[in-house]
């Protein structure tokens, strides 16, 4: 199938895609204006968002704002500057290259309290049961060589899940890494990580509110009681 088109004619396609799945990820709290970062592979070309895709363009960026890197690491195309985070999207690639082509980071709203408390995030639902307990990276400063490699290492192993959907990683006090088997699973994933994390949230807040609504229940009959005298 991939074949009936050109390389340009896809790399054209994925930029349209990408400016898509930017303003989506925008626009439902999955990143905000301070952070994140898409890719996708064509063969052996990346197409990267800019960077401050975020506070410079509040992600309604267009087609052509969208570069074209190498493997390595090099500006083919476009007149944007590469993300400090680059080094994490090339790694992913050139890594799993063989099992996916989508990379995402991003600051999902309900997935930074887990970033801020520097927890893993075990699936509490049927729709994140395949992508195990996301792993909490060790430490790693923002645009530094070490979080490459650390999210590099928690992927590893999990390459039958980026082959199925995806497989992520959380970089504690900053944010969501992940790959997906293309753009399309990958944005499915870190909505569906970013559900199960605002489910674990709310459950807490639905327990207190059970107690108290027994209770609120009770008092409620006992006072309309009076009235059906
Ligand atoms: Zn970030």
């Amino acid at each position: 199938m991939e074949s009936a088109l050109s390389k340009q004619q896809r790399i054209d396609a994925m930029r349209i895609k990408l400016a898509e799945v930017g303003r989506f990820l925008f626009d439902r709290a999955l990143t905000d204006a301070g952070g994140g970062n898409i890719s996708a592979r064509i063969d052996d070309v990346i197409v990267m968002s800019p960077s401050y895709s975020g506070q410079a363009h509040r992600w309604q960026l267009d087609p052509e704002d969208f570069l074209l890197v190498s493997l390595e690491g090099e500006l083919l195309e476009g007149t944007g500057k590469i993300t400090r985070e680059a080094s994490v999207h090339l790694g992913l690639h050139r890594k799993f290259g063989d099992y996916g082509s989508g990379v995402i980071h991003a600051h999902p709203r309900h997935v930074m309290v887990f970033a801020a408390m520097a927890m893993a995030i075990p699936p509490v639902l049927e729709a994140t049961v395949k992508f195990g307990t996301v792993q909490c990276i060790e430490y790693a400063p923002a645009h530094s060589p070490h979080l490459a490699e650390r999210i590099i290492e928690v992927i590893t192993g999990q390459e039958e899940r980026i082959a199925k959907h995806a497989a992520a990683a959380l970089a504690p006090w900053h944010g969501l890494f992940l790959i997906g088997k293309d753009i399309d699973a990958a944005f499915d994933a870190v909505e569906r990580i970013d559900t199960n994390c605002f489910c674990i949230l709310q459950a807490q807040a639905a327990l207190g509110a059970r107690d108290l609504l027994s209770q609120q229940r009770d008092q409620f009959a006992a006072a309309a009681a009076k009235y059906r005298k």
